[in-house]
């Protein structure tokens, strides 16, 4: 009897301790995508948490540090205790279980332009973004104030990144936004971005099994010879054949060649088997029931989680260039039904606002266009001919160069 008993504490004991274990989150990996002086940091957890931020500034180095509570380190990143980056922005990360519940993620650096940090859900991730100073040499800063000819571009681009205080910045009347404009900030490179790719086909037709993936690369390769033929700007791909990129490193890669403009490329699926045409979004939140579908299918994510991201998009929409990218996507839409209305009665479905995480950190205007409603039988169709994607990557590139003139004033 009293053997048994003891059985009983010894299984009431593990079983404890295992319910213990199932309750705390795993810090399963870190993923990094850095470059010259902008690092994206991801670090991909079991499910979601709580953490805590904190800052420590010493001589010769600052510590940033997050708390993840009820959170342990996955096997893989118990053996590895630094990442070492030796930039002046990322010195190193250094990851431990501080205390038996709490992971900790320090990241140091000498000094740092901005650095931001936020959640996304589904699978549950932490995003920072650090920037380091553009040009920097050997430890050196190289500030606006030691140029005697200070150049346009760089005057906006400093202005773009000071601290906005919270709460300030509004849809209208920005002040950023009209100093950007009457230093008419040229654009010389462009990221192009063909969603998804790899084992992410996108969505699929209806009625001829059309992979979006498919599509969308051959749009934008499309956008791409026609703004290299005739502009002298740059562009830049984030994926040129069908692999898999994950929506974290399509923004980073932007941040990275310091991009002017982000266009995002899709095709639309809808329930509504009539709804056929073009629609362009920019980053914002929304209530529309539309547009929360769009954004929860191109996030892979829930329509409730959408509805979560209210308070984040509050707080990174006082950093990102909402107003420009609204304009941008306006261009975009009507240049682009402008021109494929000549060939075709092409359905405007209209500038909308949502909240894709493709567009959440990018630090120029972006937007995503949404080409056409696999579900439709004639969009389908129309996106099946090469004439038709030709038509609308031409489109695109008008909307490009429409929105520079407007930059320029005219
Ligand atoms: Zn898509």
């Amino acid at each position: 009897m009293k053997k048994n008993r003891y059985l009983i504490l010894i299984f009431l004991f593990l079983w404890g301790n295992s319910l213990f274990a199932t309750n705390s989150a795993i810090l399963k990996d870190i993923r990094y995508f850095s470059y010259k002086d902008y690092t994206r940091v991801v670090l991909d957890l079991s499910k979601p948490i709580r953490y805590k931020e904190k800052e420590l500034k010493e001589k010769d180095r600052v510590r940033f540090f997050l708390d993840l509570k009820n959170t342990v380190l996955s096997k893989k990143l118990k053996g590895k205790k630094r990442i070492v980056f030796n930039r002046n922005y990322i010195r190193e990360i250094r990851i431990g279980q501080f205390k038996k519940d709490i992971a900790r993620v320090v990241l140091e650096f000498k000094e740092v332009k901005e650095k931001k940090h936020f959640a996304l859900k589904q699978p549950f991730r932490i995003v920072i973004d650090i920037f380091g100073t553009r040009g920097e040499k050997n430890g050196i800063k190289t500030t606006i104030k030691n140029s005697n000819k200070p150049n346009k571009k760089k005057i906006g681009k400093i202005s773009n990144t000071k601290p906005v205080k919270t709460g300030t910045a509004k849809l209208d009347g920005d002040k950023k936004f009209s100093m950007a404009r009457q230093l008419a900030l040229t654009v010389k490179t462009i990221v192009l971005d063909p969603g998804h790719g790899g084992k992410d086909p996108g969505t699929i037709g209806k009625y001829y099994k059309t992979k979006e993936k498919t599509v969308v690369l051959d749009i934008a390769k499309r956008v791409e010879y026609y703004i290299t033929r005739y502009t002298k700007i740059k562009v830049y791909m984030t994926r040129r054949t069908d692999v898999f990129i994950p929506l974290e490193e399509r923004t980073a890669f932007a941040n990275s060649k310091h991009a002017d403009l982000f266009i995002s490329i899709h095709a639309n699926s809808a329930k509504n088997r009539k709804a056929y045409g073009l629609e362009t979004f920019w980053l914002n939140f929304t209530t529309d029931a539309h547009s929360i579908s769009v954004a929860a299918k191109e996030n892979a994510s829930s329509s409730r989680s959408i509805w979560e991201l209210k308070g984040l998009l509050k707080k990174i929409t006082l950093t990102s260039k909402l107003i420009e990218s609204r304009i941008f996507a306006q261009k975009v839409q009507y240049s682009t039904l402008y021109y494929l209305r000549r060939y075709y009665r092409y359905p405007d479905y209209k500038v909308r606002k949502a909240p894709f995480y493709v567009l959440i950190g990018a630090s120029m205007p972006a937007i995503l266009v949404e080409t056409g409603f696999l579900s439709n039988r004639t969009n389908e169709r129309l996106l099946r001919m090469s004439s038709f994607r030709n038509r609308i990557a031409y489109g695109i590139f008008l909307g490009v160069k429409k929105y520079i003139k407007s930059l320029n004033g005219k």
